[in-house]
């Protein structure tokens, strides 16, 4: 059970209920967020039942669930939320597209890569300025400098900025300069980190780890949620299998499976999963047509030479295709490609 304070909740009205669960015999356990003070009850749900918690002063909401992931589930929150960062929504109704580099490079190939992706239909840039590279000997990123790069994008072309944060301790910096936070395959279990990211009053892009199954990654929403942070946008990004034909095996099922458990939107990594520029389109058409609620997808201008995952990265001969397949394909699944927050940043000509 779950017992959700009220933001005006005083620290008395917590502790009277952390004294009663006790005296009952359960464990209580309290975790402050930024704008509320969440409860976790383990014990007897019977017993606390009859405790009728729910009348005590602050109290604002009560909540069985028998799913280990509570408040991200629909049990808890039967309609599907709509996230928005930046004034751009991503859930039920719209598809979100966000894209980019898969790392900030330079100033130039950042500021490209961002009409590149305004004109495939993107709505948000995707840009990572701390890359958790599996080898050490590979680019680590430009660190706060690649976050300067992509607030200055920002301004120039209105997309607002998804980036990806590694250390808990760069939590407020990045967030300083960032839309939304990402969590990256790598660190879904840095327990940590999300929390850390759960009281940073940002919105938070969680990816699948790849050896995570449906219940530990939402688990690992929770551990945001616990936090006050319900703002959470899931992302399917592939995980390991026995097949090598691919860099990961897009598990395109998790798309329904996850929207029919919890009311957080889900979308898709066409790029990261298959590795592969020619699979890039294919996949994105898997995502729009199963109901994802979004994609996230990798351009460079110049891949040959790109630091950082250049094989899956769309080129300019690619944009058109896909923002063809954005103009009549969420129609189809009674979805709207989600426009860009403001009328700056009109692609220039020639793009
Ligand atoms: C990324 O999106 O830049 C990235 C590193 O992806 P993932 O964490 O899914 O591997
Ligand atoms: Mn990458």
């Amino acid at each position: 059970m779950v017992v959700v304070m009220t933001p005006e909740a005083t620290p008395a009205d917590v502790e009277a209920v952390v004294n009663l669960v006790q005296s009952a015999g359960g464990q209580a356990f309290v975790s402050r967020g930024l704008t509320r003070t969440i409860v976790g009850l383990v014990g007897d749900v019977a017993d606390f039942e009859a405790l009728n918690l729910g009348s005590l002063a602050g109290v604002l909401q009560v909540i069985r669930v028998s799913v280990p992931f509570k408040l991200v589930s629909r049990e808890h929150h039967a309609a599907r939320s709509v996230i928005r960062v930046g004034g751009v929504p991503i859930g039920p109704g719209t598809l979100t597209v966000i894209a980019g580099p898969c790392a900030v490079e330079s100033p130039e190939q950042t500021l490209q890569a961002a009409w590149m992706a305004k004109s495939a239909g993107a709505s948000m840039l995707r840009g990572g300025a701390f890359k958790p590279r599996t080898s050490p000997y590979s680019y680590q990123g430009m660190g706060e400098d690649g976050l300067r790069i992509l607030a200055d994008v920002r301004s120039e072309t209105g997309l607002p900025v998804v980036t990806e944060v590694i250390d808990p301790g760069h939590v407020d910096m990045v967030a300083s300069y960032a839309d939304m936070l990402q969590i990256g395959a790598r660190n879904m279990q840095n327990f940590a980190l999300l929390q850390a990211v759960g009281s940073a009053g940002k919105p938070v892009l969680l990816k699948r780890g790849f050896s995570a199954t449906i219940e530990e990654w939402l688990s690992a929403a929770e551990y945001i949620a616990q936090r006050g942070n319900l703002d959470i946008v899931l992302c399917e990004r592939g995980i390991r299998t026995f097949e090598t034909a691919t860099r990961n095996t897009l598990d395109i099922s998790a798309v329904p499976v996850v929207q029919r458990l919890s009311h957080l939107p889900v979308i898709v990594d066409p790029s990261h999963s298959g590795g592969r520029r020619d699979l890039v389109l294919p996949l994105t058409r898997a995502a729009i047509a199963v109901g994802a609620d979004g994609l996230i997808i990798d351009v460079h201008p110049a891949p040959k030479t790109a630091l950082c995952d250049g094989d899956q990265a769309l080129t300019e001969t690619d944009i058109r295709e896909i923002s063809d397949m954005m103009a009549s394909w969420p129609p189809l699944m009674g979805r709207m490609l989600a426009a860009s927050p403001d009328e700056v940043g009109h692609v220039p000509a020639g793009v």
